[in-house]
This record gives C-alpha cells, sequence and structure tokens, in this order.
C-alpha cells in the first residue's frame, strides 16, 4: 500500500511551496487510500477512499518509521490478519455494536459476542507480554 507523508505548512512558513521539505518543523501527515469498508485502527477512523491522518511528529525520519508501521498494520488488516491495537478492539465492538441498533437488528446475541471478544484478547495480550 503507497502511504505519502508530506508536510501540512504553517501559513508563514517559509517551505510551503514545498511540500516534501525534509525539516521545517511543520506537523507531518500520511495521506493513503483503504479500497475496503470503513473501519478502525488503533482508535483512527479508517474511511473508504482517501484517508489523511496526522504523523504526530515534525521529523521526517521518525515520520518514515511510522508510515512503515502504519503500513504494515494496513498491510495485516487487508489480509484479515490480527493487528496489533490498542484500544481499538473495544472501539470496533461499539462501533459494531452502534451499527446493528441503528440499523434495526437485534443487539442481544451481538452484544454477547462482543464481550466474549474482549475475553479472547485479554487472554492473547497475557499469552504475548
Ligand atoms: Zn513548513
Amino acid at each position: 500500500m503507497e502511504i505519502t507523508t508530506y508536510r501540512r505548512h504553517s501559513a508563514n512558513c517559509k517551505h510551503k511551496d514545498d511540500r516534501y521539505h525534509p525539516r521545517c518543523g511543520c506537523p507531518l501527515w500520511f495521506q493513503f487510500n483503504w479500497s475496503q469498508p470503513a473501519t478502525t485502527l488503533e482508535g483512527n477512523k479508517l474511511r473508504r477512499g482517501q484517508n489523511k491522518w496526522a504523523a504526530e511528529t515534525h521529523i521526517w525520519s521518525e515520520a518514515q518509521t511510522k508510515a512503515k508501521q502504519l503500513n504494515s498494520n494496513l498491510e495485516a488488516l487487508l489480509q484479515g490478519k490480527p493487528v496489533r491495537q490498542n484500544v481499538t478492539v473495544k472501539a470496533a465492538v461499539d462501533e459494531w455494536l452502534e451499527f446493528r441498533s441503528t440499523n434495526g437488528l437485534d443487539n442481544r446475541k451481538a452484544d454477547l459476542m462482543g464481550r466474549k471478544a474482549h475475553r479472547v484478547v485479554r487472554k492473547e495480550r497475557c499469552r504475548s507480554s
């Protein structure tokens, strides 16, 4: 998956004509396309189509490292592999439940399954740490 790293320059930055300036100190962002239905990744909303996420760094090399990590997470998500995520399982379950209730689907069984998923994830975490 192609992830473009670029700068969002401040209005008075001397380098604002160069989206890829190596060190002007303005915030770095990632831009990429997601071809799958909307989901979440590490608490961030992943939309179908173009996504723009803050890299949360001003340092180009750091952004490159984060872009690689993001790329492997996205690839894993594409292949249906479990992704190392933080809060996201709960977020995903909540979102799913919300989706079901807004679509008039019965949540009693879904709610149970969601809670079960939490337990499984907690167990996984204990094993890997
Ligand atoms: Zn700048």
